[in-house]
């Protein structure tokens, strides 16, 4: 079986495309049944990759675990964050590749993957480049003659599952702060978007990063996730998916106690007052839901607007989507939308919004499938939901949006907190002192106050509730990948 394959992108770009395992430095054949990564504009088969076995999960932990002990917690922080500064600098280099590849097997538009997903990974490289010699305990002195003080020290071995949405960008935000802080990364990418975290690893080698400390295993996961998260000599699982694989994870990792960090679901919603700027309003909840064709965990997906501005809202919020409806191939010219990521998600959705209908929501704007080939889905509005709908309780991860009105802002902050999730929620208003009070009162990891979506490789990301456990960026980050050693030490020779 061949380990990579020449690729020509739809864009002119050409390269080598490894198709198997990366452990220990060298690309290795996988021991697992192979699996197909397809175009999902087209439907085709782009190449075929090769899965990892729980045996080869044990390979890469080993040699992990080898280069953990031996060699990356040992050099000197400033030593580590030069090697994340030449990662950094090389996706500077590649950004135009590897935002083809995410755009190739993701289906996103391939400037959204260039000006979103590689800026961000450049940033977050860079920022816990300048991170990993700054890592500080605390000195406490405990009584006139003695002191502590506090040392944060890395984990080990840290399993990494990311998803398929962000690909490149799920990949930087979980393996810069883990190697900033002196652990050693094995990386199961989704099996949808494999591509770009195997061109990774090119980087890697080109970067001169010591053997083992960055292993990547494509795979299935319910063989090479499952194996990775069971694996009672890794230190943690950090994974980034759906709520039901955060809970399975979660168990697997009670086997050794393993440090979990967990960005699972969302029902994220958005509340526009009668005071709002109504149009700058509709704009942050068009790109709040349809942006990355609504396969964004912080998707704001219930809309909820005072009954004063309701029908105004409404008119605005279809002509916005009326204009951002150039749905297309991803490296076509001008287009806001892409495919969805998967015949299994295109058909998931079409399923939500036949529930839609079914509950009698009113479907104001698309509700069907775009075209015939592709997983291409159209944007689709539903006004008057009721809070009973499928389509208001569940996770679609689809350009889907449920709309409805409210008359109080009690009744509507009970609206927004009734979910099991609660990752991120977004507030409309002019009013400054009603803007921090609803803040406080949303149960939930993020809340933007007259914008939506944003994120920052500076500010903690993650949710409340079963949106997940821990954050992820910033200096939150640090601590997720490090644990506290304190150290008490007495001064008294007399005592
Ligand atoms: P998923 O949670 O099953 O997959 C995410 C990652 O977990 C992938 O790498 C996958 O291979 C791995 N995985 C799956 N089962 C595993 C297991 N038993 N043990 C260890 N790892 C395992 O998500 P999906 O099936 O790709 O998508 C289903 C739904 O998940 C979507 O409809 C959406 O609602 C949600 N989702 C959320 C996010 C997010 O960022 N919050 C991302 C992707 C999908």
């Amino acid at each position: 079986m061949t380990s990579s394959v020449r690729i020509s992108l739809p864009n002119g770009i050409q390269y080598t495309q490894p198709t198997c395992l990366f452990i220990d430095n060298k690309w290795v054949p996988g021991d697992s049944d192979t699996f197909s990564v397809l175009n999902p504009a087209s439907e085709d088969e782009i190449v075929t990759i090769q899965g990892a076995s729980s045996t080869n999960v044990d390979q890469a932990v080993i040699a992990a675990r080898r280069a953990f002990e031996g060699v990356w917690s040992e050099i000197a922080a400033s030593e580590r964050g030069a090697f994340l500064y030449k990662i950094a600098e090389l996706i500077k280099r590649d950004r135009e590749l590897i935002a083809s590849i995410d755009a190739l097997d993701n289906g996103k538009p391939y400037t959204a993957a260039l000006n979103i997903d590689l800026d961000e990974a450049w940033n977050v490289f860079r920022y816990y480049a300048g991170a990993a010699d700054k890592i500080t305990g605390q000195t406490i002195e405990t009584s006139p003659a003695k002191l502590a003080y506090v040392m944060q020290e890395p984990l080990g071995v840290c399993g990494q599952i990311i998803p398929w949405n962000y690909p490149f960008m799920m990949l930087a935000w979980k393996v810069a702060p883990a190697l900033a802080c002196g652990n050693t990364v094995v990386l199961k990418p989704a099996e949808q978007t494999p591509l770009s975290a195997l061109y990774f690893c090119e980087l890697v080698l080109e970067a001169g990063l010591p053997a083992g400390v960055v292993n990547v295993l494509p795979g299935i996961g319910s063989i090479t996730g499952s194996a990775l998260a069971l694996h009672e000599d890794v230190d943690k699982i950090a994974f980034t998916g759906s709520t039901p694989t955060g809970r399975e994870i979660m168990k697997a990792a009670a086997s050794n106690l393993k440090n979990i960090t967990l960005e699972c679901g969302g029902k994220s919603p958005s509340v526009v007052f009668e005071d709002a700027d109504l149009e700058q309003a509709v704009k942050w909840c068009h790109s709040g839901i349809m942006d990355n064709q609504g396969q964004i965990c912080t998707s704001t997906s219930r809309i909820y607007v005072h009954e004063s501005v309701y029908d105004d809202f409404l008119t605005r919020f279809v002509d916005v989507t009326k204009k951002h409806d150039k749905i297309g191939d991803q490296f076509s010219e001008g287009i806001y939308q892409g495919a969805q990521i998967s015949d299994i998600q295109q058909q998931r959705i079409l399923s939500f919004i036949e529930a839609g209908k079914k509950d009698g929501a009113r479907l104001l704007y698309g509700g069907t499938r775009h075209g015939q080939k592709g997983y291409f889905i159209k944007p689709t509005i539903f006004a008057d939901t009721t809070e009973s709908m499928k389509i208001v309780r569940e996770e679609i991860f689809g350009p889907v949006v449920a709309i409805s009105k409210f008359s109080t802002q009690g009744e509507v902050i009970r609206k927004c907190n009734d979910s099991p999730y609660g990752l991120a929620a977004a507030l409309f208003t002019e009013n400054v002192r009603r803007a921090h009070i609803v803040a406080r009162k949303l149960q939930a990891g993020m809340v933007w106050i007259n914008s939506s979506g944003d994120s920052h490789y500076g500010i903690p990301f993650g949710g409340y509730k079963s949106s997940g456990i821990g954050r992820e960026l910033g200096q939150y980050a640090l601590d997720a990948y490090t644990q506290s050693k304190a150290v008490h030490v007495n001064l008294d020779s007399a005592s």
